[in-house]
């Protein structure tokens, strides 16, 4: 009999499809070559510093969603730093489940702080 609650399979899941193995050799190389033309943290550069992307962001989260992973409009070139603090802000924001966040990074160091120092 079936199982009375069946585990969803969310797109983070462990077991990766074949055609999802694909993707990822062809993602790489496509990112490759991305942070080959994008060379620079577009953060960074906003912040007027120089400093070499190692991740391609996706501007709006893909979800799974295939036209979006793949649509380079939404491909942005970020440091690893500004990428694990985008996805920190970014996850804040979905779990923003209390009442007590004021939305603003928690971090002092944080570069949102910086801004307009000029
Ligand atoms: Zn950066």
């Amino acid at each position: 009999m079936a199982d009375p609650t069946p585990k969803r399979s969310s797109w983070r899941g462990d077991k990766r499809t074949a055609a999802q193995r694909g993707y990822d050799y062809k993602w790489r190389k496509a990112r490759a070559a991305f942070l080959k033309q994008n060379p620079l943290c577009q953060y960074c550069e906003e912040d007027g510093k120089v400093t070499l992307a190692t991740v391609v962001n996706h501007i709006i989260p893909h979800q799974g969603d295939e036209t979006l992973f793949w649509d380079m409009d939404n491909w942005q070139p970020v440091c690893k730093k500004h990428h694990d603090s985008t996805i920190a802000l970014e996850e804040a924001r979905n779990a923003k489940i209390g009442g007590d966040s004021s939305g603003n990074p928690a971090d002092p160091n944080h570069h949102w702080y910086g801004r307009g120092v000029a």
